[in-house]
């Protein structure tokens, strides 16, 4: 029988776990969240995120095997998709046989989880299902209110120079909460130059003295960025600020019954929500089947 799922969250998890649950069966499925893609906000992590492939998790961890499980998905989407953004669901996504599964995408601002389930969110009722993919954001959503989910707040510099390599330097001069990258993304998504990964500072304004140090340390390691011609000559799109999800113990994947609704979480990658997308999604995604005989119980 069909379910009926909101995932609530449109960053790299929502979007990600919404994909592979559209492969799954005959889901109809919406994406609803108050950042899109396209927008650009502290609160929304995923825009400001170099997305590199470098994972550093503890080897025998869930975290190991959510980060290789993603590497073929990644690797395929590098290889073969490179146009592949910040993009919702493409029709040509879903599997050969399945051709009812529907997805939409809606703004919603939630203040409580349950608020995903209240009519005018999905067009069918009741709701079966809701998926938690609100990062950060998940330490303020009623219902949830995890305080072990706090910012690493990171400032970064996307500018139209091509280094043409990537570059990362392991530690600064500028003290140990701060970075130094260069990311040139695929598709004309500019170059990133990092950073800073600040714990528990949610300031959302980019501190100019900082964003000066991110340049300089950027040119200097990287001097091809201008041709040689210093850090004048560097074309700024925007400096901004984006705040990592990160969770004491880990990404939350996690199933739950929340006033009598199925939950599934999957939220707090921190640092690490790009490298690990495709196997937090999976692994939220399989502890969904059998969750439906436990909610006919209920
Ligand atoms: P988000 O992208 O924050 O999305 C949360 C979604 O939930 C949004 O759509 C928001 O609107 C919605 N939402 C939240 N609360 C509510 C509510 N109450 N009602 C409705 N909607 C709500 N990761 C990597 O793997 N590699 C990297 O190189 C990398 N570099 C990074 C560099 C920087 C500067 C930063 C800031 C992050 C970086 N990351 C990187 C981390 C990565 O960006 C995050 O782990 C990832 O984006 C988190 O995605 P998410 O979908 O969980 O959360």
């Amino acid at each position: 029988m069909a379910k009926n799922i909101v995932v609530i969250g449109a960053g790299v998890a929502g979007l990600t776990t919404a994909l592979l649950l559209s492969k799954k069966s005959t889901y109809n499925i919406v994406v609803a969240a108050k950042h899109m893609p396209g927008d650009y906000d502290t609160e929304y992590a995923s825009p400001w995120a170099g997305a590199n492939y470098m994972p550093v998790s503890i080897s025998g961890t869930d975290a190991a095997d959510w980060d290789k499980n993603t590497r073929g998905s990644l690797e395929d989407l590098a290889r073969n998709h490179p146009g592949a953004g910040f993009q919702s669901l493409p029709k040509e996504a879903l599997g050969p046989d399945i051709d009812s599964a529907t997805v939409f995408t809606s703004r919603g601002v939630f203040d409580h989880i349950l608020d995903a389930t209240t009519s005018g969110i999905h067009p069918n009722s009741p709701v079966d299902l809701v998926v938690n993919c609100t990062g950060l954001m998940a330490s303020k959503l009623g219902g949830v209110q995890d305080t072990s989910v706090v910012p690493a707040r990171g400032q970064i510099d996307i500018v139209r120079n091509d280094a043409g390599k990537m570059l990362d330097m392991s530690g600064t001069d500028d003290g140990d909460e701060e970075a130094c990258y260069v990311m040139t993304r695929t598709a004309g998504g500019g170059t990133i130059l990092g950073g800073s990964y600040q714990k528990d500072n949610w300031e959302s304004q980019p501190d100019p003295n900082l964003a000066v140090r991110i340049i300089k340390r950027a040119v200097k390691m990287c001097p091809a960025l201008t041709n040689g011609k210093g850090m004048e000559h560097l074309d700024i799109i925007r400096h901004g600020v984006g705040l990592r999800p990160v969770r004491e113990g880990g990404t939350r994947i996690e199933k739950e019954h929340i006033g009598g609704v199925l939950v599934v979480h999957n939220y707090g990658a921190g640092g690490a929500g790009y490298q690990s997308s495709y196997g937090c999604a999976q692994a939220a995604v399989d502890l969904i089947d059998p969750a439906w005989d436990v909610q006919s119980k209920l």
